[in-house]
């Protein structure tokens, strides 16, 4: 365990509504605390809003729809810039706000939680030069116009970046919103409408309303006057919205769960497949709807594969995320760390063989720590080897023959991202081919922020990212003459 250091907290009392340009006080009482997972302390506390709020905001979001539908792209685009460099100039303090209430390891803050969240403004800024806004198909001119007002809902793993990969799509195509973000990490999203606020973007235009999903996220996902609903978070709360947006008949998108697999073909390099692998997998303390959870590796491969895994796993020692060289910090709430537990639980119940990890370590004292944990043997039928764990557990399933590692992988519930390492790239792209998954890499490529994201089956539909990403917050009209 690395040196711990606890930070003494700042308790601050905050809004939790942003409309019309106005910090509002809810009209409840209610506050919700906001505990760092690292040090098992209260940060902050944040009025909870309700109904009322919810009102106000679609309210000023449909009143600003109309003039912000018409604008140019290039103010759009002036409006997002002004945004990336509002949220570039506070960096750190953002980077460091989100390490303290999701438990993110401080790098990976900078890099993934804001730095993506910065460039996911400007990329779409420049990208909306991109998006065909005009079509003529015979005697008829198609034209591309905004959805309307949409309501974003999103989770606590990236609480920034998530926002952004919806805002900023939303508000270049020329949607107004209304955002929700995760109850219980919140300081992030408050600071990004600070942000947003000073880079003076019309009123109404942008509002941000935090309460629970059962008041505040039913509230939008219910309302009126919301166009489209643009959700991230779990399947089981996914299915529930959907049900009710249906109801409305309203546009949707969900990004939800995933249990994506890395398949290692029988002349793939093992080394960098595993070390790929893990690092993904471990990535925010295995938060990530994306993670690669289970490694697919050929049977004769076994042995060599678990050392690897076992020697790599020395290097996600959990620590203090404040600490710039941390590389696992702590989940980020007591309830996701039980429920991690009993997901390793259950491993252990059905057979599958612990390599390494497996419980919380032993200091600090404080924190929801739990250790890299890998199993093996472990087989396709299997929960670990099937549902979403959202923590740092790695599942190694062996195969006999090609095909089945494609049918092991196809057959679960999820379809959000996969990869494939092999040293025939042609091979490993035969394989790519054949998985009903969104986003898939060959022998570790990365991601290409660019490229659309989104799932098959029970891990969503709708695309985000890129000028796909704008292109999901608009549909068409059709003049004919
Ligand atoms: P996670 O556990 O990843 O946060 P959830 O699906 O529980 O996933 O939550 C994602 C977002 O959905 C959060 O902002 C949450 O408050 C919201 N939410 C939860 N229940 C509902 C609901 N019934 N309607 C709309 N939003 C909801």
């Amino acid at each position: 365990m690395k040196s711990y250091s606890i930070v003494e907290p700042m308790v601050n009392h905050l809004s939790g509504a942003y409309v019309k340009g106005r910090w509002l006080e809810p009209a409840g009482a209610n506050e919700v605390e906001v505990v760092n997972p690292a040090t098992e302390r209260v940060i902050a506390h944040v009025r909870q809003s309700g109904v009322t709020e919810v009102d106000a905001a679609v309210a000023a979001a449909q009143a600003a729809f109309g003039d912000w539908a018409t604008t140019s792209p290039r103010q759009r685009a002036d409006a997002l810039r002004a945004i990336a460099k509002g949220l570039r100039d506070r960096q750190e303090e953002l980077a460091l706000t989100i390490t303290e209430d999701v438990g993110t390891p401080i790098e990976e803050s900078r890099r993934l939680q804001v730095g993506q969240a910065v460039n996911t403004f400007s990329r779409t800024a420049d990208l909306l030069d991109n998006v065909q806004m005009h079509e003529r198909v015979g005697n008829s001119l198609i034209t591309r116009v905004p959805l309307g007002v949409v309501g974003c809902i999103t989770p606590w793993n990236y609480p920034l970046y998530l926002m952004a990969t919806k805002v900023a799509p939303a508000i270049a195509a020329g949607c107004t919103v209304v955002v929700k973000p995760s109850e219980l990490a919140p300081l992030g999203p408050l600071k990004m409408a600070e942000v947003v606020d000073a880079a003076r973007l019309p009123l109404g235009v942008f509002n941000l309303v935090v309460g629970s999903g059962a008041i505040v996220g039913e509230a939008i996902t219910r309302h009126r006057e919301i166009d489209a609903v643009s959700f991230t978070g779990s399947t089981t709360t996914g299915r529930h919205l959907a049900a009710a947006a249906g109801a409305g008949i309203k546009h949707l998108s969900l990004e939800l769960g995933g249990k994506s697999p890395s398949i290692v073909l029988g002349d793939g390099d093992i080394a960098s497949a595993v070390a790929g692998t893990l690092a993904k997998c471990f990535q925010n303390s295995g938060q990530t709807c994306a993670a690669l959870t289970v490694l697919l590796v050929p049977q004769d491969r076994l042995p060599a594969v678990e050392e690897i895994a076992v020697e790599c796993c020395r290097q996600y020692e959990p620590g203090d995320p404040q600490i710039d060289a941390t590389r696992l910090g702590p989940v980020a709430s007591e309830a996701q760390r039980r429920s991690v537990v009993a997901h390793i639980e259950s491993g252990l119940k059905q057979g599958a063989r612990l390599l390494t990890g497996g419980q919380a370590p032993n200091t600090p004292a404080r924190g929801y720590y739990i250790q890299p944990t890998v199993f093996s043997g472990v087989a396709p039928e299997m929960t670990i080897a099937r549902e979403e764990i959202f923590g740092p557990v790695l599942s190694i399933v062996p195969f006999k023959r090609e095909r089945d590692a494609v049918e092991i992988a196809n057959r679960g519930d999820y379809g959000l991202s996969a990869a494939v390492w092999s040293a025939d790239e042609e091979r490993a792209d035969h394989v790519a081919r054949q998985l009903r998954a969104g986003s898939i890499s060959l022998n570790g490529a990365s991601t290409n922020p660019d490229a659309p994201f989104g799932g098959f089956k029970l891990s969503g539909f709708g695309r985000e990212r890129g000028r796909f990403g704008i292109e999901g917050f608009l549909t068409t009209t059709a003049v004919h003459r």
